[in-house]
């Protein structure tokens, strides 16, 4: 192998000729309009992408503008190119400040205006912003690829094994879903992954999966406990993945607890840590209420760990509970718009809240009602006071009454 980067770059080189052979024969809108040749892209991942290209067109150009998005985006961006005498075209982009996700596809296009005042719409091309600074190799299976570049081939093999073993596990409450693919990535260390994520404009969360995409990426070292962290995070991950796949639109009104919890709930090995978090936690009385967790989970790494701690246990004790069909009543009341505290109970009867508390209740050992009654014995004093001190009061009077009569008799 000579220069993996190169051979990347060659790769894309290769797939972009391959897109730009039937651009000239498919031409764009209106007699005489623009043609796009040599269309090539040098994507530098996380600096900088380049797009340069030849525009032929019959009558002379007067502006060209250069527009691109991902393909999963809104927003388009638009830029005016420099044209040369030839009709080249050469645009820069920086990536380091306008960030597009790790493994997205990126769409471009040219529209030029003429001498005729009219603007002419290219062809659009599509080419893959992969994190191209590692020299990944990449084994498949059903639509399922994992890439890698530590580690031997058995590292890759055990990969794709962790993947397999997390689906038939995810399988009996997640359907699966291989029509599109899914692409794990590897990282061999956490700088590295961070470093992805940092670039493609994510916040660093240990594992991460871009469901959109089909895209999970991990950070496995090749290691004695290798296996370990792979049917791990690879199963969590791929269930968001098919999560979102069986959900489509519904999936981003999940609260975060419930996506997490049933993320976590498919990991092979269960974190020994989480039992003893929760435990600290409910000895300290600093357990965090399950609404809270509904938008996001808390920034810093402690009360982090804790949520997905909370939200493994609440989410198994749900499903005990209720069993899998009561899961999937709860993901579709939150996918048809119910708030966090009353989806619960549309989909289970039970608002969020009470669940809460009884899972406290059963599964941590807490008394709720004692906690409960300690609560609110600031209100019960006042209403002792309020109703007391009448009736002392009422008394009083009665006392007065007799005393008046028994004078009067
Ligand atoms: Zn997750």
């Amino acid at each position: 192998m000579s220069h993996p980067r190169k051979l990347v770059f060659r790769v894309i080189m290769t797939l972009l000729m391959l897109v730009s052979i039937p651009l000239s024969a498919n031409q764009a809108q209106g007699q005489g309009g623009i043609e796009v040749e040599n269309a090539t892209v040098a994507v530098n991942f996380g600096q900088s992408i380049t797009f340069s290209a030849k525009i032929k067109s019959p009558l002379p150009i007067k502006q060209v503008s250069l527009l691109f998005r991902g393909v999963h985006e809104e927003v388009t961006r638009v830029e005016t190119v420099q044209v040369a005498e030839d009709g080249s075209v050469s645009f820069t982009y920086d990536a380091s400040l306008n960030v597009f996700p790790p493994f997205s596809s990126i769409v471009f296009w040219f529209q030029a205006t003429l001498a005729d005042d009219q603007t002419y719409t290219s062809s659009p091309i599509t080419f893959p912003y992969n994190d191209n600074r590692f020299p990944w190799r990449e084994t498949s299976k059903a639509n399922v690829t994992v890439h890698w570049y530590a580690g031997d081939d058995a590292f890759g093999t055990a990969a794709l094994d962790a993947a397999g073993a997390g689906m038939l596990a995810m399988n009996e409450f997640i359907p699966i879903s291989l029509t599109e693919p899914v692409n794990i990535y590897i990282y061999s260390n956490v700088p590295d992954l961070q470093d992805t994520l940092t670039l493609g404009g994510e916040e660093w969360v240990g594992g991460h999966a871009n469901p959109e995409l089909g895209v999970v990426l991990v950070a496995i070292a090749p290691s004695s406990s290798q296996s370990i962290e792979m049917e791990t995070e690879i199963p969590h991950e791929l269930a968001h993945v098919m999560l979102y796949r069986s959900l489509g639109n519904k999936y981003d009104s999940q609260p975060a607890w419930l996506l997490e919890g049933i993320a976590s709930m498919v990991e092979l090995y269960p974190n020994p840590d989480y039992a003893r978090a929760l435990n600290i936690a409910s000895d300290n009385d600093s357990l965090l209420a399950f609404e809270d967790l509904c938008i996001a989970f808390p920034t810093d790494a402690g009360n982090a760990f804790l949520a997905y701690a909370q939200s493994q246990s609440f989410v198994s004790y749900i499903r005990e509970t209720y069993g899998t069909s009561g899961l999937g009543r709860l993901t579709n009341s939150y996918g048809d718009g119910f708030p966090c505290e009353l989806g619960a109970t549309n989909a289970l009867g039970t608002p969020l809240s009470k669940l809460d508390s009884r899972w406290r209740e059963s599964v941590l050992g807490q008394n709720t009602a004692g906690v409960a009654v300690r609560n609110l014995l600031p209100f019960i004093l006042l209403l002792i006071l309020v109703l007391v001190v009448p009736i002392w009061g009422a008394i009083d009077v009665l006392v007065l009454r007799r005393e008046y009569a028994n004078q009067s008799k």
